[in-house]
C-alpha cells in the first residue's frame, strides 16, 4: 500500500448553471433547450443554459436587450425562483456533507471540501464520486476543481466546466505555468474589475504572470490581499476554509415591489411577512435580536411624483425572536414613518443586535413566554413539513398584492405541498 501523502488538497464544487438546472430539473421538455433565468422584478439575465451562452447572450444582460435573440431563438424564460433554488441548494449541500470533509458552503451553489486526507492519486476518483453522487441524489450537474489552494481549486473548476467528464485535478502536476498561462487575469479568484485593469497595465495579463511577480512588488503597488492571491497561484495556502459560518450581526429583509404601493393595509402586509420571515431565519439560527428597523421609500427615479424615504429603529425591551413581538413593533415604526399620498416601491427590516438565544429564563419572563416560544416552535416546524406560510399571522394578509414581479415563473416551489411539480403518469 503506498503511503498517504498529506499535502493540502481543495476540492471546488460548483453547480453548473445553477439556477436553470433547477428548472430544468421538473421539466424535462427544456433540457436541451436554450434556458435563461431573470433577476428579481425580471430585470436583467443572471443564469444561461450553454444552449444560450451560445447565442451569445450575456451574463448580467437586462432583459430587454437580449429581447430579439431570445423571441427569435425561442430562448425559454424563467423569473427567478429562489425558493426553489434555495431548497435544491440545501439538498446539493446535505449530500456533499456526507463525504465527511471539513467543508465551506461558499454561496448557494458552490462548496469547497478538505480532501488532504485523501492519497493524492485517489482525488480524481473521488471528484468523480462526488460529482455522480450529487447528479444521481438531486439532479443537478455539477463541475469539481481541485488543487491545493482554494484560488487554484477555482481555477481548475473553470477548467472543469468547460470538459465533458465535469472535473479537473491539478495536484500531482509538476509545473503549472501552461495551465495558468491560459487563464485571463480577470478570471482569477478575488481579481475585480479594477484590479484587472490595474494588472494589465503592469503588463499582467494571465494568471501565470501574476504568479511570478515577486511579492515585494504586489505588496508595494496593491495591497495584502493581492499578494495571497499570488501565493496561492504558486500553491501555498493562504486563505482558509471558513466551515463554520460566522453568526451574523444582522438580519434584513427588503424587497422591491412588482408595482407601486399606496396603501398602508398592503405596506403593511408587506412589512409583516418580512418580519415573519427574518424571526423565522433567526430563530433557526438561535439568535434573537436587540433592535429592529423598517424602511419604506418610493421610487427615486419615477417623474412626476414626489419622492420620500424614512425609516426608523426600536429597541426591543428585551431581545427576542418572537415573531408577533417583532411584527407589532414593526407596524408601529411603520404607522410612525409612513405618509399617504406616495408610491411605495421599497420596504424593509432588518433585526439588529443579533445574539445567542441562551434559552434561560430572565425576571421577566413569564408563563406566557414559554406558551409563546412554544408557538413559534411549532409555526417553524409545521413551515418546514408544510410548506412556507402554512401557518402565520393573519396581518401578514392572503392576497400579496405587492409581491415581486414574477412573470415566468417556474411556479415549483420543493418546500411547499402544493406548489410540488406535478407528474403525470403515462
Ligand atoms: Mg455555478
Amino acid at each position: 500500500m503506498s503511503s498517504i501523502q498529506r499535502t493540502r488538497k481543495l476540492a471546488l464544487v460548483d453547480c453548473n448553471s445553477f439556477y436553470v438546472s433547477c428548472e430544468r430539473l421538473f421539466n424535462p421538455k427544456i433540457r436541451r433547450k436554450p434556458v435563461v433565468v431573470l433577476s428579481n422584478n425580471d430585470g436583467c439575465i443572471i443564469s444561461r443554459s450553454n444552449e444560450a451562452k451560445a447565442l451569445g447572450i450575456k451574463m448580467g444582460e437586462p432583459y430587454f436587450k437580449a429581447k430579439d435573440i431570445i423571441i427569435k431563438n425561442k430562448v425559454e424564460v424563467f423569473s427567478s425562483n429562489y425558493s426553489l433554488y434555495g431548497d435544491l441548494s440545501r439538498r446539493v449541500m446535505r449530500t456533499l456533507k456526507r463525504f465527511n470533509s471539513e467543508m465551506e458552503v461558499y454561496s448557494i451553489d458552490e462548496a469547497f471540501l478538505d480532501l488532504s486526507n485523501f492519497p493524492d492519486q485517489d482525488v480524481e476518483k473521488i471528484g468523480k464520486e462526488i460529482r455522480e453522487t450529487v447528479l444521481q441524489w438531486t439532479g443537478i450537474p455539477t463541475s469539481v476543481g481541485i488543487a491545493k489552494t482554494k484560488t487554484l481549486s477555482k481555477i481548475a473548476n473553470h477548467i472543469a466546466k468547460k470538459k465533458i467528464s465535469g472535473i479537473t485535478s491539478l495536484i500531482g502536476i509538476e509545473n503549472i505555468d501552461p495551465i495558468l498561462e491560459k487563464i485571463n487575469i480577470n478570471d482569477v479568484w478575488g481579481v475585480g474589475k479594477q484590479l484587472t485593469k490595474f494588472y494589465q497595465k503592469n503588463g499582467i495579463y494571465n494568471a501565470k504572470q501574476l504568479k511570478n511577480k515577486s511579492n515585494t512588488w504586489i505588496k508595494k503597488s496593491s495591497n495584502v490581499l493581492s499578494s495571497r492571491t499570488a501565493m496561492e497561484l504558486r500553491g501555498i495556502p493562504c486563505i482558509g476554509l471558513e466551515t463554520t459560518t460566522a453568526k451574523r450581526k444582522s438580519c434584513v429583509v427588503s424587497r422591491s415591489f412588482g408595482k407601486r404601493i399606496e396603501k398602508f393595509q398592503e405596506l403593511k402586509e408587506a412589512v409583516v411577512n418580512y418580519c415573519l420571515n427574518a424571526s423565522e431565519k433567526i430563530r433557526s439560527e438561535s439568535l434573537v435580536a436587540k433592535a429592529i428597523t423598517v424602511f419604506i421609500r418610493t421610487s427615486p427615479f419615477q417623474r412626476g411624483f414626489g419622492y420620500y424615504s424614512n425609516s426608523n429603529a426600536v429597541d426591543f425591551p428585551i431581545a427576542t425572536n418572537n415573531s408577533i413581538e417583532i411584527v407589532k413593533t414593526a407596524v408601529s415604526i411603520l404607522d410612525n414613518i409612513f405618509k399617504n399620498g406616495y408610491q411605495y416601491q421599497k420596504a424593509g427590516v432588518m433585526l439588529t443586535g443579533l445574539c445567542n438565544d441562551d434559552g434561560k429564563k430572565n425576571l421577566f419572563s413569564s408563563e406566557k413566554d414559554e406558551i409563546i416560544n412554544n408557538l413559534m416552535r411549532s409555526i417553524d416546524n409545521t413551515n418546514y413539513r408544510y410548506g412556507r406560510s402554512t401557518l402565520s399571522l393573519a396581518s401578514a394578509g392572503v392576497q400579496k398584492k405587492w409581491n415581486m414581479k414574477r412573470e415566468y415563473s417556474s411556479k415549483i416551489d420543493t418546500a411547499d405541498f402544493y406548489s410540488l411539480p406535478k407528474i403525470k403518469a403515462i
